[in-house]
């Protein structure tokens, strides 16, 4: 059993109508808050509802809804001046991914100098604990983990990339992890969004940076996903298996933030960057076969794993076999829900084929595969997701 370490600092408030009990968690945080959320129609009545218990429980809100999917430098610059002039003590980021991930670089850019971009990962200085305001995350999609994590993902469309900032001062004080909000997900989000928390688990068991701790999680929240998703697709309106979906969630996004992703994330990470209309698990559905071609004889127990929670008819074969069976068990899986499609049909142009191989290692993701490509490697595996 090899070494570990495991961190994590978010409270977990777990459970259906658990939301009722924001306004009394934000107020431990402070009593003006800056409620960062997506414009969307369908959610307009959780905002009201939200902005309600947060008034009762004597909370001045202000609602920053200029949120879009994979938010982007505007985004966090628009929502750091309202932070500003509302005076907000404490952020709440309601949604998905890119809600809450929106909170957390406005709790950065709202009490530092420049831009959020200029807090990245790899940028000094860092942000200063002592400054970075408090953030409190609700998650309404079932998929990236965001409310347990130290991570937030944003875009510069000018600069054409997709980066994050990574700081443990941004894990978000409080998740509050409500099934009933995610009910009112359309079958186009919860598909993507709940292939994202399979793939969290999966590239942190993968990841140098895992463990015991994180395989038992891991494997769980695989195992919960496979089961689920398939029913919520078929039934949004089942609330057991909407519990299992945010449960998985949010074990995938405590595998993550301890672990850390890999290969397909990381060239995830470059399309979302490239071509931003492309939701975050689509464009992991669309990378997950070359990847899992690529890399299932270098990680041969965890492939094995893969495969055999996707096909349990391979239990009995060994393990060589059974992760050699990986890459047909996965494009079958995304198949049966709906996911399995190419960089074409999302509209990349052909001749940016070598920008994007050479945006997919500008982040260090994919340094940490049990295989890394080289250069060569990276064009042959974008080409596969391109003409797949
Ligand atoms: P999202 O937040 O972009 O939401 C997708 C769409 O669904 C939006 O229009 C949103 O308003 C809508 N929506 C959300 N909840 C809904 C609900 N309950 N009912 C109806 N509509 C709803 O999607 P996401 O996949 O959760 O987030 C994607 C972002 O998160 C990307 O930018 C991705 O890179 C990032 N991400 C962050 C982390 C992290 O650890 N911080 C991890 C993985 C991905």
């Amino acid at each position: 059993m090899k070494n570990f370490n495991y961190h994590q600092t978010t409270e977990i408030v777990f459970g259906t109508g658990r939301v009722s009990e924001a306004g009394q968690i934000v107020s431990k945080y402070g009593k003006r808050c800056l409620m960062v959320t997506t414009p969307d129609l369908p959610l307009v009545p959780l905002y009201e509802r939200v902005k309600k218990i947060l008034m009762d429980a004597g909370v001045a809100v202000a609602h920053f809804d200029g949120v879009i999917p994979n938010p982007t430098t505007e985004t966090s610059a628009v929502g750091s001046k309202m932070a500003i002039e509302h005076k907000a003590d404490v952020i709440l980021g309601l949604g998905g991914g890119s809600s809450m991930d929106a909170a957390k670089a406005i709790a950065v850019e709202a009490t530092h100098d420049g831009s959020a971009w200029d807090y990245l990962f790899y940028k000094e200085p860092a942000p200063d604990p002592s400054k970075v305001l408090p953030v409190v995350a609700i998650s309404t999609t079932s998929g990236t983990g965001s409310q347990v994590t130290q991570v937030s993902v944003i875009t510069n469309l000018a600069e054409r990339d997709k980066s994050a900032l990574y700081n443990p001062v941004i894990f978000p004080r409080v998740a509050i992890v409500d099934p009933e909000l995610m009910l009112t997900l359309p079958r186009s989000v919860t598909a993507p969004t709940g292939f994202d928390i399979f793939c969290h688990a999966f590239e942190s068991t993968i990841n140098p940076g895992g463990g015991a701790y994180v395989d038992l999680m891991a494997k769980e929240a695989i195992k919960l996903v496979l089961a689920y998703l398939p029913t919520v697709l078929n039934d949004g309106s089942d609330i057991e298996a909407r519990k299992k979906m945010a449960w998985a969630d949010t074990l995938a996004g405590l595998c993550i933030a301890s672990a850390g992703v890999t290969l397909p994330h990381g060239m995830g990470m470059a399309v979302g960057g490239m071509y931003p209309h492309v939701a975050h698990g689509e464009s992991l559905a669309i990378l997950y076969p070359a990847c899992t071609r690529f890399t299932a004889g270098y990680a041969v127990e965890q492939y094995a794993f893969m495969a055999r929670a996707l096909n349990p008819g391979l239990k009995s074969v060994p393990d060589a076999k059974a992760a050699d069976r990986a890459y047909d068990e996965i494009v079958k899986f995304l198949k049966s829900i709906g996911l399995y499609k190419s960089l074409r049909e999302v509209n990349m142009p052909e001749n940016e084929i070598g920008a994007l191989a050479r945006q997919c290692m500008v982040l260090p993701d994919y340094k940490g595969n049990p295989k890394v490509a080289t250069e060569g490697e990276m064009i042959e595996l974008v080409k596969e997701a391109f003409y797949q």
